[in-house]
């Protein structure tokens, strides 16, 4: 048994519920914390003074200003993915359209190609390389999606890639088959390809254990509501938790997220007032992707007006290739929650135990006696500087089930 401390203060994000507005005089803040930890799990948090007196534990003390938080779960990234599209963004950010990046052999099948290309080799590698910025980041938890692959062997292979790197690396990967990206040119058809992945690829995906997640992008150029409403149906009977890519540029994708009962609609930032309010009363979680709308030049997706209708509001870094490429999710919630006006509990929130929700995980994202012991913590007096940096205040320690990996003696 280990007791760490003495944190300036411990963030729990206990107590709090899961659906809509946070303020912040709700976050329980314990000042001169510590947290008595066994083995991956942590036992207790308190004062670390009366911690110390009660229990014989090993001390790891913590000598300056430290504000503890949970680990991040950052619950939306496509982070397996081979190659760069650099050239894709130097052309948007020079006004060019999506048709003519795509004519110019640019788009998501230009990660296609170098996907399919990639050894697994070189997939676990460059794979194991974005896990271990993410942690460095404070990220302990990180959906992973498939979908640069779009045949049965290759999107096998990637979803096979992330479950080796969650092996061995100390970042939890969680994986989704989102073989219903794009369609691949080898179809004639949306209809053709859809059918083929729910009666080739699905059961492969269910034998061999690889994914209990399947997600489709609804979208005009991508896949129908009319044509993905079977598509999911068959997946949720296959027993599949149901995740779409919903309302990024036009509407209909969060509708089809409340008619299929669907786990997270992800995107939203076309959603109309109608879809917020159908969204909580269906209670699909709300996953928002600032990331995109900063890779992209968009406008955010409307988090407030989700938060106040009553949603669950979920913030992930939607890392990939081609709209996202930044990859650090606090720069991204700090610069979204100016715009939107979030709270920095509802920000904290979006990234820690209702991010856990959207992946379905009970025993993270709060720091809480029998909770994991993933831990992030900042090097400042006072919980409201992170935010207040816009992402450059970065942890300077991580520990994941109970082990420091980001610190003094780092285990990376
Ligand atoms: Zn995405």
């Amino acid at each position: 048994m280990i007791l760490i401390g003495p944190f300036s203060q411990i963030i729990t994000m206990g107590g709090l519920p899961l659906c809509g507005p946070l303020k912040d005089d709700a976050l329980v803040v314990i000042p001169n914390g510590g947290v008595l930890v066994n083995k991956d799990k942590i036992v207790a948090l308190g004062s670390f003074n009366t911690l110390r007196k009660k229990h014989k534990a090993r001390l790891v003390e913590i000598t300056g200003p430290a504000c503890l938080l949970p680990g991040l779960i950052d619950a939306h990234t496509h982070i397996c993915h081979a190659g760069s599209r650099a050239n894709d963004y130097a052309l948007r950010v020079a006004g060019k359209t999506y048709l003519e990046i795509l004519k110019q052999g640019g788009g998501i099948l230009d990660s296609v190609r170098k996907t399919r290309a990639a050894s697994r080799k070189q997939l676990c590698q460059t794979l194991s390389e974005r896990a271990t910025h993410a942690l460095r980041s404070g990220v302990t938890t990180c959906e992973v999606k498939s979908g640069y692959g779009l045949t049965v062997d290759d999107e096998i292979k990637m979803l096979e890639v992330i479950k080796s790197v969650h092996k061995d690396h100390p970042v939890d990967l969680v994986p989704s088959c989102l073989a219903a990206h794009v369609k691949p040119p080898e179809f004639d058809t949306h209809k053709d390809y859809l059918n083929f992945v729910a009666t080739s690829l699905l059961p492969v995906v269910v034998k061999k254990k690889l994914s209990r997640r399947v997600d489709v992008f609804v979208e005009e150029g991508a896949f129908s509501s009319a044509l993905s409403r079977p598509y999911l149906q068959r997946a949720a009977a296959m027993g599949f938790d149901l995740i779409i890519h919903a309302d990024q540029f036009s509407t209909g994708g969060s509708r089809l997220a409340c008619e299929v009962k669907a786990l997270s609609a992800d995107h939203l930032e076309a959603s109309t007032d109608a879809d917020i309010r159908a969204l909580a009363k269906a209670g699909v979680i709300a996953t928002v992707l600032p990331g995109a709308s900063l890779g992209l030049g968009m406008p955010f997706a409307p988090a407030r007006k989700l938060l106040d209708h009553g949603c669950s509001v979920v913030i992930a870094s939607d890392w990939n290739p081609g709209s996202a490429p930044m990859g650090d999710l606090w720069t991204q919630a700090a610069v979204f929650g100016a715009a939107q006006k979030l709270s920095t509990a509802e920000t904290f929130a979006g990234m820690t135990f209702r991010a856990a929700r959207a992946l379905r995980l009970h025993d993270r994202g709060v720091l809480w006696p029998d909770m994991l012991a993933d831990m992030q913590a900042f090097p400042c007096k006072d919980y409201r500087e992170i935010l207040y940096h816009q992402g450059q205040l970065k942890p300077n320690r991580v520990w994941k089930k109970g082990v420091l990996i980001v610190g003094e003696k780092e285990k990376l």
